[in-house]
């Protein structure tokens, strides 16, 4: 009888390593908080696919030699994060137009050899809002708060998801400014305003449809100075890329306001959702991912 996480595909001790099973991984340092074995796995194994999917810590000044023995060894697929996100950009064969706009990868298929970055990211976010919200992104007037790499990534996909407007709200302005800058002429339709996150950008968010945390605020219970949900139409919707913890003090406010709000657990999901249909060509059972991130966090909890 198999026991409720089997149920879920979480346990994989069944599968058998042979001789053709194909390896898939995720490169970062540190590598051990990562949900993806959990949301791969499962779904590898919920598709009989014969393949299976480590994580490797690799340290910074190990990044190139890694990433030659993923190819030397033949491993079909990996996933790539913290720090490396950006640093492998160099190191790979090809990038697709999705890593070149977001300068960044988080994704890499194995071509015969040849290794082609993808970032699932930003498109995993747009993938999040539309299901967590029931809602179609296109025509959106968006406030982004944050001008990291996250925040790249989303707008990167924003645009293309055909937005009406985004304003990029950030503590460093000119970091606001140079991301603005460096999509304005991909997507002259498109109204891009970059401004300083403080006490005087409260009039920006009075006609958002959708505001965005891209910081790294709330991983720690911080609030976001600067920031006030007063102002937002009641109509707004508040999305958090942290899900850990899964309320943060900005979703928190949403909600007291009485906006829909939802937090970055969905964006975690879709992009390994996306990645996966990268390598494998077909896509991953219908919410396996999800449910088995969310068997692992409940059996973590207990
Ligand atoms: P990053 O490149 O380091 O960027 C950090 C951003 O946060 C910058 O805009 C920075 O502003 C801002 N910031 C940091 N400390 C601040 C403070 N005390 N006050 C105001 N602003 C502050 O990080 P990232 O890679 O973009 O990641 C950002 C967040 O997105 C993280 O929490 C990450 O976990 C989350 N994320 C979630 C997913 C998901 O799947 N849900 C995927 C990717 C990332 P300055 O420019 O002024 O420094």
């Amino acid at each position: 009888m198999p026991s409720p996480l089997q149920q879920e595909g979480l346990m994989i001790n069944s599968t058998v390593i042979a001789g053709k099973t194909r390896v898939y991984s995720i490169i970062g340092c540190p590598v051990t908080h990562s949900f993806s074995p959990v949301m791969q796995n499962a779904a590898l194994h919920a598709a009989a696919v014969d393949a299976i999917y480590v994580p490797f810590s690799v340290e910074p000044d190990q990044l190139s030699v890694a990433v030659s023995g993923l190819r030397a060894l033949g491993v079909c697929g990996f996933n790539v994060t913290i720090p490396h996100k950006t640093s492998i950009m160099p190191l790979l064969n090809e990038l697709a137009p999705s890593a070149v706009q977001a300068g960044a990868v988080n994704t890499v298929v194995n071509q015969g050899g040849r290794l082609i970055g993808h970032n699932t990211d930003g498109d995993g976010l747009v993938r999040s809002l539309v299901k967590d919200f029931n809602c179609d992104v296109a025509g959106s007037k968006v406030v982004l708060v944050g001008a990291g790499g996250a925040a790249r990534g989303a707008l990167a996909a924003l645009c293309r998801a055909g937005v009406k407007s985004i304003v990029v709200l950030n503590r460093t302005v000119t970091a606001a400014e140079v991301l603005i800058d460096s999509f304005s002429s991909s997507f002259p339709q498109i109204m891009l305003h970059g401004a300083a996150l403080d006490s005087q950008s409260g009039h920006l968010v009075s006609d958002a449809d959708l505001l965005i945390n891209a910081t790294s605020l709330g991983m720690a219970g911080e609030k976001i100075d600067g920031l006030t949900l007063a102002l937002l139409p009641d109509h707004a919707k508040v999305y958090d890329m942290v899900y850990n913890p899964p309320l943060t003090p900005l979703l928190l406010d949403a909600r007291n306001r009485g906006l829909q709000a939802a937090n970055g657990l969905g964006m975690l999901v879709a992009q390994g959702e996306l990645a996966f249909s990268l390598w494998h060509g077909i896509a991953p059972a219908n919410d396996i991912m999800q449910k088995a991130l969310s068997s692992f966090l409940n059996a973590a909890k207990a």
